[in-house]
């Protein structure tokens, strides 16, 4: 969607740090991080966010969870790490791009250690 700049960085019109992409999920460092480790994980295609998924989205969705599960194990965070999704203005939503946050910090260090 033109003017979205997650499509943007999905279609590679922006820079991103990208850490994970297949061919409908993409996921990438939060520009402005709340931990040491803040990635955001978004479906390729444009959906503005959870209040707006359809029955035919339930198998991008899964996939969004199991890309973050399948992130988290590869950098050693499994069983330390939160998924966040904000949900419209009032739920802290920001960008209207669906996005899952995942945040943790390094591995041995829990993310309740500030
Ligand atoms: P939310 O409040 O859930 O909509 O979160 C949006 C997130 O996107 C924030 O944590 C921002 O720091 C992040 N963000 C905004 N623009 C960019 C960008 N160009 N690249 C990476 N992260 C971004
Ligand atoms: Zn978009």
């Amino acid at each position: 969607m033109e003017d979205c700049i997650f499509c943007k960085i999905a279609n590679k019109e922006e820079k991103a740090d990208i850490v994970y992409e297949d061919s409908d999920i993409l996921a990438f460092k939060d520009i402005s991080p709340m931990s040491s480790v803040h990635l955001l994980i978004i479906p390729k295609k444009h959906i503005v966010s959870i209040d707006h998924i359809e029955d035919q989205d339930q198998e991008l969705i899964g996939k969004m969870f199991l890309v973050a599960k399948k992130i988290a194990k590869e950098k050693g965070l499994a069983q330390n790490y939160k998924l966040i999704i904000n949900v419209g203005k009032g739920g802290g939503q920001v960008v209207d791009h669906l996005h899952l946050h995942l945040i943790s910090k390094e591995p041995g260090q829990t993310i309740t250690d500030q």
